[in-house]
């Protein structure tokens, strides 16, 4: 009996919740745009089920998938193998095929990184960051991993914000420190990046970041996770003191193009995939 065989290479996307996954129409335009016979579907896979649904995409000969909340950790044990900032950061939010094995990456940092390099090198740069959640560990693992020279935590919890300075200390050698956030925050003198890598300002333009903004000074370089709205209250605030602005829908592109790569080896158009996401989300 010969095997089944797909007319089209299949990734996907195994989240709860998502139904109407932007990212899908995003990654779906690359490949038209591409002209590759690939197509990315979303699946809504339960925290239960979901080692029998890694096994079956196996099993079908998916090339890979994304996963998101609440898989991002579970799914390590139902994988091959880590990549290397997937391993530090310990979780997983993109699986790649590699010869027969289901390999875990992890795109979130690495599509921040893209974005911030349009702007500065981080290496050597001294980085505050806001947050210690999934998205700023993605963040500061990579910015370990490019050399920062030193990464300050600013985090509403302490114990969170211990455990990600403890990491980047102990796994990556990188010059880290914990502020535990109380009050308006002064960035201090030389801060080359500051970061929101918080869930402030999901959903709210006018959700405001406990920060001195006269501490924000002309040159720095300002980024936020929040993609939508993808315009935040700090992004404006910090351009209007002569910072320069990275918005967080560019993160999401790029860890978008970052999971193309991986799967397709084809570098996609950006300009395609942003264009996609922004119609999906209605933007
Ligand atoms: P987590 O829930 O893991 O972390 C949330 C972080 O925000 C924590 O550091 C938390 O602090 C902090 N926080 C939340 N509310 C407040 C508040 N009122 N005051 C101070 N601190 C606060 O979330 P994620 O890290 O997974 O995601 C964070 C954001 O990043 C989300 O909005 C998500 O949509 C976005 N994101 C964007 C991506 C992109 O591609 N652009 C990719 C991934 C995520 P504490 O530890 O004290 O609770």
């Amino acid at each position: 009996m010969s095997p089944a065989k797909f007319l089209h290479e299949l990734v996907g996307s195994m989240s709860q919740g998502a139904a109407g996954n932007p990212t899908v129409a995003m990654i779906e335009a690359a490949f038209a745009h591409h002209g590759v016979h690939w197509r990315y579907v979303n699946m809504e896979v339960t925290p239960d089920d979901l080692g029998v649904a890694v096994r079956g995409a196996k099993a079908m000969g998916f090339r890979g998938f994304n996963c998101s909340l609440p898989h991002k950790v579970t799914v390590i044990p139902h994988l091959d193998g880590l990549g290397e900032s997937a391993a530090v950061i310990g979780a997983v939010n993109c699986v790649v095929r590699r010869g027969d094995q289901f390999i875990g990456e992890n795109t979130d940092g690495k599509g921040f990184l893209k974005s911030l390099e349009t702007e500065i090198d981080p290496k050597g740069k001294s980085v505050l960051l806001f947050g210690a959640g999934g998205a700023s560990r993605a963040i500061a693992v990579e910015l370990g991993l490019a050399g920062s020279r030193l990464i300050t935590i600013v985090n509403r919890s302490e114990k969170r914000g211990a455990e990600l300075v403890t990491l980047l200390r102990d796994k990556l050698k990188v010059d880290a420190e914990l502020v535990v956030w109380q009050g308006d925050y002064t960035v201090p003198t030389g801060t080359d990046i500051v970061i929101n890598g918080t869930s402030i300002g999901l959903y709210d333009a006018v959700a405001r970041l406990d920060l001195a903004l006269d501490s924000l000074k002309p040159g720095m370089v300002v980024a936020d996770v929040i993609f939508n709205p993808f315009r935040t209250r700090f992004l404006d605030d910090s351009a209007a003191r002569g910072c320069r602005a990275i918005d967080g829908l560019g993160m999401l592109v790029n860890q978008g193009i970052v999971g193309v790569e991986y799967w397709t080896g084809i570098t996609p158009n950006a300009d395609v995939m942003r264009k996609a996401l922004e119609a999906a989300m209605g933007l």
